[in-house]
């Protein structure tokens, strides 16, 4: 439970990591301490043995008078020499150590620890030496009890150090987790308070380039992201209503009218005729604002196959031909070769639809309109449309794609359009993996341009 936050099991695992090491670092040191000191005296013991052997080889007055020397300028020195079983020579400190009750046990390795009946700590080594007439047996000790009291220090640092180094390392690190991870805490804060109302708001970000930073900028942006599709959603919704409620408006109105007078069959039938034509602007309107839900749902199917162009838009030609010669134009295709590409035929028939409805709309009365399929210098399938048309300035070329724009209101919605056809193209041809641009003059017409990858 106590775990439950980042910041303790980060906190946990840096200490157990550091109490780790310290355990191995001061488990190093004492082994190391205690071997060289052991070296140490093990070198003093092996020294002193071979002065005094060397010494018992010289003559015995030379003997003699050597081991006084030694054992009167060395007051640190504590040995015993038997000559068979009479003792030659022994320090005073071997005597006073009691280091003859050394031999009460039957020692017999050369190298011993003995603890002196009052309690001192010593090291010894034995050597027989043999020379021709005698047999002698040197036996040098050494005090070990400041080694010892070396020892107990070290341990007793390590004791104290230890917990403390851990109970330090376990409060910086409850800091170093703490500070580390405060921009988690105020970003989890914020984001709580970011609503679908509230959605303008946005995460702090103390240091962009670090973890926490990149999190809260990845976070930021999809807030952005949110933000707008909401938005575009208000306003779709808004529109839509508003268009929605243009024509029903007009129906009601009409009905009323309808009502009111005393009218014979001929103006009922005008009635009608009017409810009627707002009906069918209403189905289209409806058809429409389906369509692009569906598309922003990702609801569309998409069955793609290889289409020839060409004939596609011969197709699409045919269907609008009668709106074209109602107007008195002319419709052409030219299509030379046919081009291929893989797409929805649906759904770009449509985008097709509305770019040639568009130009028979908005083209005068007897004026050309021209539908042509080619193959680029890069070799991607161009569609072109170009009617003459009122054209469009070129502020307007780059918004009449958005949903519901319409360059002149009045005039559009007389022709029965609500600003969707091209929103629904664009949508259309980019989700059959091509672009749509637009190249107009007002007053001189205007070019609808498809390209398509082959
Ligand atoms: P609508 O269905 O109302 O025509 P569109 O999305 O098809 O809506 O077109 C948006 C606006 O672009 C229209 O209001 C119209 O003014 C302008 N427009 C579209 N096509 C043409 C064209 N071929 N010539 C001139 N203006 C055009």
């Amino acid at each position: 439970m106590i775990l439950r936050t980042a910041r303790a099991r980060l906190t946990l695992w840096y200490t157990v990591a550091l109490s780790i090491i310290i355990l191995f670092f001061s488990g190093g040191i004492y082994f190391f301490v205690s071997i060289s000191l052991q070296e140490q005296a093990d070198r003093q013991l092996r020294e002193r043995t071979d002065t005094i052997e060397k010494i018992l080889k010289l003559g015995p007055d030379e003997m003699r008078e050597e081991i006084r020397e030694l054992m009167e300028f060395d007051s640190t020195a504590i040995f015993l020499v038997m000559d068979g079983n009479t003792q030659l020579a022994a320090t005073n400190s071997w005597k006073e150590g009691g280091l003859d009750r050394f031999f009460a046990g039957n020692k017999t390795t050369p190298l011993h620890l003995w603890t002196s009946p009052n309690g001192r700590p010593y090291r010894l080594q034995t050597k027989l030496v043999s020379v021709p007439t005698h047999s002698y047996r040197i036996t040098v000790a050494i005090d070990e009890e400041q080694a010892h009291q070396l020892m107990n220090l070290v341990v007793t640092l390590i004791l104290i150090g230890i917990p403390a180094a851990i109970t330090v390392a376990f409060a910086g690190g409850y800091f170093i987790a703490g500070h580390v991870l405060a921009p988690v805490n105020l970003m989890a804060a914020k984001a709580g308070e970011i609503t679908a109302e509230g959605l303008a708001d946005r995460l702090p970000v103390k240091n962009p380039d670090d973890e926490f930073g990149r999190l809260a900028t990845v976070f930021n942006q999809t807030f952005a992201r949110l933000e707008d599709s909401f938005e575009r959603m208000r306003r779709f919704t808004s529109d839509a209503s508003h268009e929605l409620r243009t024509p029903l408006t007009v129906i009601r109105s009409v009905g009323e009218v309808g009502l009111q007078e005393d009218n014979d069959v001929h103006a009922c039938r005008e009635v009608i005729a009017s409810m009627l034509e707002e009906t069918d602007r209403l189905t289209r309107l409806v058809d429409s604002l389906l369509t692009l839900s569906r598309a922003d749902a990702g609801l569309t199917l998409f069955e793609r196959k290889w289409t020839d162009l060409g004939a596609l838009a011969a197709d699409v030609i045919d269907c609008l031909q009668v709106l074209a010669e109602e107007k008195g134009q002319v419709l052409t295709l030219d299509a030379k070769e046919p081009i291929l590409a893989n797409i929805d035929p649906s759904t770009f028939r449509q985008a097709l639809i509305n770019l040639l409805d568009n130009a028979v709309k908005y083209t005068p009365p007897n004026g050309r309109i021209g539908v042509a399929v080619r193959r680029s210098v890069e070799g991607m399938a161009v569609l072109e449309i170009t009617d003459e048309g009122p054209g469009i300035s070129r502020e307007n070329q780059s918004r009449i794609f958005e949903r519901f724009y319409r360059i002149d209101k009045g005039r559009s919605r007389d022709s029965g359009g609500a600003g969707l056809g091209l929103a629904i193209t664009r949508w259309a041809v980019e989700v059959n993996g091509g672009r749509i641009e637009v190249e107009s003059e007002e007053g001189r017409g205007s070019t609808f341009r498809i390209v398509l990858p082959v």
